[in-house]
């Protein structure tokens, strides 16, 4: 795991991650995600995000919810080009287009029905989602969250954002070593892991933008935290290069 944090002082990436989530939790309250949709309209809305604001791909599932297509067999018969007209709002809608379309081929030619296609075991289901063209490991993975309520930790800009920032992930950390690490720090239960990302959604939106705004951040505390950790290990690390690794 391509992790910092080397100085036996400072607490571990996952204690900071866990303490991070109650912070944030007791300072933004419960998000409270995708309450009531089916799971159908769940799916596409993990979709219809992609590289857009939620409100751009609401959208586009009004749209599509207008014409009766938030129903698996209206979809599956619906030909591509009239889904991408319908989603224009949610960009790069003939891209969106495709992939829905194949996710609905892919819940028919499976096995048969929404119901069905989410019940499919954990390996079964992410490999389906992953052949489905536009359906990357984040997608796949907040459709098996949202959508399946499997305990699967969604890994995205704003989570990797954070932790790097923070020193907890070194930017080559692949997208597999930050899921696991995320899912090791929580409790392993998707209700837990639905709050952790759409939590760290709102931090990425309010403070941890592209350019940070750390003044009154709930996680500055940790950050300062981190440097002065940071600021300690420095000195300790050179003093140990001068005696060639040995302790002085
Ligand atoms: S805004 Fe600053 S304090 Fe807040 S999470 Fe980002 S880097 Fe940390």
């Amino acid at each position: 795991m391509a992790l910092f944090c080397d100085d036996a002082r400072m607490k571990s990436p996952a204690d900071r991650i866990a303490a991070a989530y109650d912070t944030l939790l007791a300072a933004y309250g419960p998000q409270g995600w995708w309450p009531s949709r089916s799971p159908l309209e769940t799916m596409l809305g993990a979709v219809l995000t992609q590289h857009t604001s939620w409100r751009n791909a609401e959208l586009a599932l009004r749209a599509l919810g207008a014409r009766g297509l938030l129903a698996q067999p209206e979809l599956a018969r619906t030909p591509e080009k009239t889904l991408a007209g319908l989603i224009r709002a949610s960009g790069s809608f003939r891209r969106k287009a495709g992939t829905i379309k194949d996710l609905a081929d892919a819940i028919r030619q499976g096995p048969g029905d929404v119901e069905g296609f989410l019940a499919l075991g954990d390996g079964a289901l992410r490999g389906a989602l992953l052949k489905i063209r536009g359906i990357g490991p984040e997608t796949a993975d907040a459709i098996m969250l949202y959508a399946a309520r499997r305990p699967v930790f969604v890994v995205d800009s704003y989570t990797r954002r954070y932790a790097e920032r923070h020193g907890i992930i070194v930017s080559r950390a692949t997208y597999g070593e930050v899921q696991a690490l995320f899912a090791r720090a929580l409790p392993r239960d998707a209700g837990t892991y639905a709050e952790c990302h759409a939590l760290l959604v709102r931090l990425g939106k309010e403070h941890c933008r592209s350019t940070r705004r750390c003044g009154g951040c709930p996680l500055a505390p940790d950050l300062a935290e981190h440097e002065a950790g940071a600021r300690r290990a420095k000195p300790m690390k050179s003093s140990q290069q001068r005696t060639g690794g040995r302790r002085a």
